[in-house]
């Protein structure tokens, strides 16, 4: 679950501390397309130093992400192999 980030991941934006987009897609879901070293506000022109991830699913993305705002959601055939798991010892 500690692995990072990396292009093809499920991740959800679970923190959003920059004022531009008033957080509007705090709680969304997203897949990753691009990993980058910055990126640079659309509309502020703040530039993020750090790693971040371009998304993109159904319809338009959200550009660029830092990745300190993003959480990783385990594939869903992790998830069914836990719960095959748990089904199997009860
Ligand atoms: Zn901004």
């Amino acid at each position: 679950m500690s692995e990072p980030i990396k292009v093809g991941d499920v991740v959800m934006i679970v923190r959003w501390p920059h004022a531009c987009q008033g957080g509007k897609y705090l709680g969304r879901v997203y897949t990753v397309h691009f990993l980058f070293d910055h990126s640079t506000c659309s509309r502020c022109n703040h530039t993020f130093w750090q790693t971040v991830g371009a998304l993109d699913v159904e319809g338009p993305g959200v550009g660029a992400v830092p990745l300190a705002w993003l959480k990783k959601i385990p594939p869903l055939d992790e998830i069914q192999r836990d719960r095959l798991t748990d089904e199997v010892r009860t």
